[in-house]
């Protein structure tokens, strides 16, 4: 297996304002086609810092990405760090400045500025994959048998250079082993539990099969990846590893294929013909965006409503006011008239409703912050339960709140079977 190393260059990740997006996407690229991310570094946009950076990738990969660090301004240095780490010059590439000419022609601009026409110039010894979505190039150099790529920084640049020209390239070049993974989702176990429960199972796992474990909320995600020759013998060999999971604990497990929740809840809502509806106070529409977020949602997501104001859910929703004043907005017993209206008003088989305090100030009934009641009605049964997260901020407080309801109305869907 081939080993890589992506780096990452730019103050304005180290400073915190951007997100490094792009190892993410890269990391993933290449280990879909068998080869192995060892470490990823982020480092600031100084030549001393790229070359040592460079030097010390090199020693631990055979292969090299970098982003970030190619535009046409001062602060990008990439190109020079390059040039004098491999002992070369830049020069003007006549293809790569026709390139960046009918580039920058298609976009109205028929004035090349010397800013722009720098972009053509790349190291001498470098292969360019010319850049259908900016302005600076990718650049490829070898050394000592092992490769480099320098991209740009702008995602969008980076992901079509990755996937349509850089994978193919180095699958084709490398004569790459076939790696799959599946995902087997498990709920109701925490992840300490789990491995012990599994232990045996995991030392019994073939060589070539690697098992990872990755929680996500109060789910445990098993990734198993399988490296070999042969693409159908390492589906069948996963399918194999994981029926071997069910004597185990198959009453935990929720989904074998798919990955994300909302997408396995959206396989199981097609598969029984079921549509569904939201009603939510404290998660703001974070439910409905989650369950939307599937492509295909049109099928079984009729729509949801945000009734925030406690007279709007009155209104709206039909919970009664005595039910407010007695119990409080934050309730089960409002969780639950809210559900039942919801599926009134949408006329779904499901229905969910949130209600709680996401902070970070207090409710107005006096409700601690990080409560939330949360109802799930599938046809006349209505199942209530309350979460309590005061540790969480409010962005992460809505989503894990979605992420948990949609994960119980999948355990309670898989256990009808
Ligand atoms: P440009 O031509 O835009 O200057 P560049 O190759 O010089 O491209 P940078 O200047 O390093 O790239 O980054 C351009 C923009 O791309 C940044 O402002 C940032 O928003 C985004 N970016 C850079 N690196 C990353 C990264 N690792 N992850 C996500 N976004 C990034
Ligand atoms: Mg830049």
């Amino acid at each position: 297996m081939k080993n890589a190393v992506i780096v990452t260059i730019g103050d304005e990740i180290l400073s915190g304002n951007t997100i490094d997006t792009n190892s993410n996407f890269i990391a993933t690229e290449l280990k879909n086609i068998g080869v192995k991310v060892v470490q990823i570094l982020t480092i600031s946009d100084e030549i001393p810092t790229i070359k040592k950076a460079l030097k010390y990738a090199f020693e631990m990969g055979d292969i090299v990405i970098t982003t970030g660090g190619l535009g046409p301004t001062r602060d990008d240095k990439t190109k020079k760090a390059l040039a004098e780490f491999f002992d070369d010059e830049i020069a003007l590439d006549d293809e790569t400045f026709a390139h960046l000419k009918t580039y920058l022609e298609k976009r109205g601009r028929s004035e090349i500025l010397e800013r722009n026409r720098e972009q053509a110039f790349v190291p001498t010894k470098s292969t360019v994959f010319q850049n259908q979505y900016g302005t600076a190039p990718c650049m490829m150099m070898e050394y000592e048998g092992k490769l480099s790529f320098s991209l740009p920084g702008v995602p969008y640049e980076v992901k079509p250079l990755i996937k349509d020209q850089i994978i193919p390239f180095l699958k084709n070049k490398l004569n790459l082993n076939f790696i799959s993974s599946r995902i087997v989702s498990v709920v109701g176990m925490p992840e300490s539990i789990l491995a012990d429960t599994i232990e045996k199972w995991e030392l019994a796992l073939p060589n070539n099969v690697e098992l990872s474990y990755l929680p996500i909320g109060t789910r445990v995600k098993l990734r198993l990846t399988a490296t070999g020759i042969d693409n159908e013998v390492l589906q069948t060999q996963l399918e194999e590893e994981i029926q071997k999971l069910y004597p185990i604990i198959g009453a935990h497990i929720i989904a074998v294929k798919e990955d994300k929740i909302e997408k396995i809840l959206g396989e199981i809502l097609v598969e029984k013909n079921l549509s569904i509806s939201t009603a939510e106070s404290c998660t703001g529409g974070e439910l409905a965006k989650m369950i939307v977020s599937n492509p295909g949602s049109s099928h079984y997501f009729l729509g949801g409503i945000i009734p925030y104001a406690t007279e709007k859910k009155i209104q709206i929703l039909k919970v009664s006011a005595e039910t407010v004043a007695q119990f409080s907005v934050v309730s089960e017993e409002v969780a639950h008239e809210m559900a039942s209206g919801c599926q009134y008003l949408f006329g779904t088989d499901i229905s969910l409703s949130t209600t709680g305090v996401a902070g970070p100030g207090k409710g107005e009934d006096g409700n601690d912050v990080g409560t939330v009641f949360y109802s799930i009605k599938i046809k006349n049964e209505t199942v209530t339960k309350k979460l309590y997260m005061p540790h969480l901020e409010r962005a992460d407080f809505s989503n894990f709140v979605s992420q948990k309801i949609i994960q119980d109305l999948v355990e309670i869907l898989v256990h009808q079977k």
